[in-house]
């Protein structure tokens, strides 16, 4: 099969230079208000820091893909003598926890790397991060043509229709494509 040449967008976290200010997540709540900028509700940023500031745990999280069901993994992580829930690194916006959920409508949310804004050098929260916890890399990689396409968008608007309705959907749809 013909191999074609896909962008690649990641931001990689250096969860050891994060100190918990949040200024991600304010940033990031605001650019996805509507009107933009017009609030900073942190319940509306598509990244969420997992902070336990008395055991000095700060994990900056993005938000994935939507998961109509939760899942039954729920171990233990220690990692450099801190410990951490399964949950805490889970990027899906699940019903066994109240985080990506859009507060207006209970939406879940996806990071969109800010996309609908005019083009920009970095995303937003990657910016606002002056610890440099947050690093952005685009990169370019061949991949299978069948791979190329957006499958997995697709896969997450059915699931997304059969949990919340067409109706609901397109009205929301219709809201953030206005913003
Ligand atoms: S802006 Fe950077 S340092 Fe501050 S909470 Fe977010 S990731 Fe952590
Ligand atoms: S890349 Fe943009 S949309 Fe994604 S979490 Fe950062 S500020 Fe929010």
């Amino acid at each position: 099969m013909a191999k074609v040449k896909k962008t690649i967008k990641a931001i990689t976290i250096n969860a050891d230079k994060c100190n918990g200010c949040r200024a991600c997540e304010l940033i990031c709540s605001a650019f996805h208000a509507t009107p933009k900028y017009s609030s900073n509700n942190p319940a509306r940023s598509r990244i969420r820091i997992v902070r336990e500031p008395l055991r000095d745990i700060y994990l900056p999280v993005y938000a994935g893909e939507y998961t109509a069901s939760e899942c039954t993994g729920r171990g233990k992580y220690i990692i450099d003598g801190k410990e951490y829930d399964e949950c805490d690194f889970c990027r899906a916006s699940c019903p066994s926890r109240n985080l990506f959920k859009e507060p207006d409508s209970g939406l879940p949310l996806k990071c969109d790397m800010c996309e609908d804004d005019p083009p920009r050098e970095k995303p937003l929260c990657v910016e606002w991060c002056l610890n440099e916890a947050l690093i952005y890399e685009v990169r370019e990689e061949l991949v299978e043509e069948a791979d190329a396409a957006p499958a997995d968008v697709e896969i997450g608007v059915e699931s997304l229709i059969d949990k919340f309705g067409l109706q609901q959907v397109l009205d929301i749809i219709a809201r953030t494509s206005k913003r």
